[in-house]
C-alpha cells in the first residue's frame, strides 16, 4: 500500500517535471538563449555564434562571462540600456548581436550598421592590443599581386586566401585591388574615438576611388539621414560572404570599399 502511493507520487513528479520542461525550454526559445541542458547556465545565441565561429580561442560561458582558453573572462552584457550612439562608443558582446546582419540588404534602412558595433574588449582578447602585439600576427595575402596585411589569427589569412583565388577568376573585378586599397591599419575611425576594425588585421579596403564611403559624401553627424551609394558587384560581395567577411555596403553608414572578417554574425539570425 505505502508503495503504492509512493509510485502513484513518484509519476505524478515525473509528469510535472516533463511539462515543466517542455514550458522552461518554450520560454527559452522565445527569449532567444539556448538552454544547453547542463542545468547550471543559459547560453546566449551571440554567445553560441562566437564559439562556433572562432573555435581556436576556445570560449566558454559561465553566468554572464565568455571565459577564454587562458581562464580571463570578459563581460557578456553590461545590462546598460544605449541609444545608437553610446552602442558604437560603448558597445558591450550582447550589443554587437542586437542588429542582425543580412545578406540580403541592398539598401539599409536608418541607421542598420549591423558589425559596426565592436566591443572593443573582444577583439582586443582575440587579436592583441597594441601595435605590437597585432603585428606579431600579421601576414601577407596577396589579391591580382596587390598585397594585403592581415592576421594569421582565427584562420583570417587562410580565407582571404580563399577569397583571392576566387576573386582572381574574375578579370572584371582586378580594378577593385589597386594601389588604392589595403588591410592592416592601425587606426582610429574618422572622427571618433573607435578603433577601426583594420587595426586588428581582421579588415580589408578595396579600391577607395571607385567605391562610396558615407562620410566623403555627407559632412553630417552620424543620427542625421543620409542617402545612398554603391559600385561594387554583389557576385564580388558574394565572394567574401562566402568566407565570414561581412561588407559595408549592407550598411545605413555606407563603406562600400570595406570588408571584415565578422564570421560569428554571417551564421546566425536573431
Ligand atoms: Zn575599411
Amino acid at each position: 500500500m505505502i508503495n503504492k502511493k509512493h509510485n502513484r507520487i513518484t509519476r505524478f513528479q515525473a509528469v510535472i517535471s516533463f511539462l515543466l520542461t517542455i514550458i522552461f525550454c518554450n520560454i527559452a526559445k522565445a527569449s532567444n538563449i539556448i538552454y544547453h541542458g547542463t542545468g547550471d547556465y543559459f547560453m546566449p545565441m551571440g554567445v553560441s555564434a562566437l564559439i562556433e565561429a572562432y573555435p581556436e580561442m576556445g570560449m566558454t560561458y559561465n553566468n554572464n562571462f565568455i571565459i577564454f582558453k587562458d581562464g580571463t573572462g570578459i563581460i557578456y552584457d553590461d545590462k546598460i540600456d544605449k541609444t545608437y550612439l553610446e552602442m558604437l562608443d560603448n558597445c558591450d558582446v550582447e550589443d554587437m548581436f542586437k542588429t542582425s546582419y543580412d545578406r540580403y540588404v541592398t539598401l539599409p534602412p536608418y541607421l542598420y550598421d549591423p558589425g559596426r558595433y565592436r566591443c572593443e574588449e573582444l577583439f582586443h582578447k582575440m587579436y592583441g592590443k597594441g601595435v605590437n602585439e597585432i603585428s606579431r600576427s600579421l601576414t601577407t595575402v596577396k589579391i591580382f599581386g596587390k598585397n594585403f596585411n592581415v592576421t594569421r589569427i582565427n584562420g583570417v589569412d587562410e580565407k582571404l586566401r580563399k577569397v583571392a583565388e576566387e576573386v582572381e577568376k574574375h578579370s572584371e573585378f582586378k580594378e577593385f585591388f589597386t594601389k588604392n586599397s589595403g588591410g592592416y591599419n592601425y587606426r582610429k575611425v574618422r572622427g571618433s574615438n573607435r578603433l577601426s576594425a583594420h587595426s586588428y588585421g581582421i579588415a580589408i579596403d578595396i579600391n577607395s576611388v571607385i567605391t562610396n564611403y558615407w562620410e566623403r559624401d555627407y559632412k553630417v553627424s552620424e543620427i542625421d539621414s543620409i542617402g545612398y551609394s554603391n559600385s561594387v558587384p554583389y557576385e564580388l560581395v558574394k565572394i567574401f560572404e562566402d568566407n565570414g567577411f561581412i561588407w559595408g555596403g549592407r550598411w545605413y553608414h555606407y563603406d562600400t570599399m570595406h570588408f571584415e572578417y565578422r564570421p560569428e554574425l554571417l551564421r546566425i539570425k536573431n
